[in-house]
């Protein structure tokens, strides 16, 4: 039969799966990522065959860490530092004779949530915002259907923009943005910035720290709901998950009460948990093209 694969490259670990032409997942394997780039593109390759089987590959979509050339297909994961410049597209096309499209594993991500929340549903939402909060915090815009794509094709970055940020809980001293920048909202929120002001792991937060956290996550949030006038703002990640409603309480109210010109967005959590950036790409390997 005719199947198509979809490949989620993460920096910790890689999940392949094969999927029926209506996207139903046939079968599926995940390892660890290797820092190798040979060992890891080797067992990608044979995890990508291992999931195909005899079947015949039509198409495979791929979801990878930034910076990508999705119009090329080429690569550079920033959390891998050995993987520069790799022609991901071209090394598939040519082991399964079949097209590969491969997008920001956020952007993929927010394909995904977009998917889930207009299958079915009576009111669809038509611009969806993702935001996930991990480690770092990313995200990806999606406009009826499309990733939104800045200047050139660059990939907006949605974690990076100064918030008015509130602290009485941790310690102030710490903070600066992996970007370089001062002052972001992912120098704040993020898994790392939270063990590093508040010094310990998002899960031992008290409800007083979740309150702070949710203070200045609605920062941002109301910072990309006035500029972008999103329909939904969809959080997935750790923190967000691990946060729940303590953390997504306080952050709708911070933003409700900042925005005054463009109607609130609904803030909910993602329905598709750690799957996203692999149901991502089977959105990817199923697009028309
Ligand atoms: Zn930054």
């Amino acid at each position: 039969m005719s199947i198509y694969l979809a490949l989620d490259i993460g920096g910790t670990k890689f999940m392949v799966a094969a999927v029926d032409a209506r996207g139903t997942i046939l079968r599926r394997t995940r390892a660890d990522t290797p820092l190798d780039l040979d060992k890891g593109l080797a067992l990608l390759m044979s995890m990508a065959h291992e999931v195909a089987g005899s079947d015949r590959v039509v198409a495979i979509g791929a979801s990878a860490g930034g910076p990508l050339d999705w119009r090329s297909g080429v690569i550079s994961p920033l959390h891998q530092p050995q993987w520069r410049g790799v022609p991901l597209a071209q090394l598939f096309a040519t082991e399964f004779g079949c097209p590969l499209r491969v997008e920001v594993d956020t952007d993929a991500a927010a394909l995904a949530e977009f998917a889930s929340a207009t299958s079915g549903k009576p009111i669809q939402p038509t611009r969806l915002l993702y935001v996930t909060i991990s480690t770092g915090v990313g995200g990806g815009f999606i406009v009826d259907g499309q990733i939104y794509r800045g200047h050139d094709g660059t990939h907006p970055e949605v974690g990076h923009h100064a918030i008015r940020w509130r602290m009485n809980h941790g310690d102030p001293r710490a903070l600066h943005c992996s970007c370089g920048a001062t002052d972001c909202l992912e120098s704040l929120v993020s898994g790392s910035a939270i063990r590093a002001l508040y010094g310990k792991p998002a899960e031992e937060l008290s409800e007083a720290e979740w309150n702070e956290v949710g203070f200045n996550l609605g920062q941002g949030l109301r910072n990309m709901a006035v500029i972008l006038a999103p329909s939904v703002i969809v959080l997935g990640g750790g923190v967000a998950f691990g946060g729940g409603e303590r953390l997504l309480r306080e952050a709708r109210q911070v933003m409700n009460d900042g925005l005054r010109l463009v109607p609130a967005p609904e803030v909910q959590l993602s329905s598709l948990g750690y799957d996203t950036a692999l149901r991502g790409a089977i959105s990817l390997a199923l697009a028309p093209r």
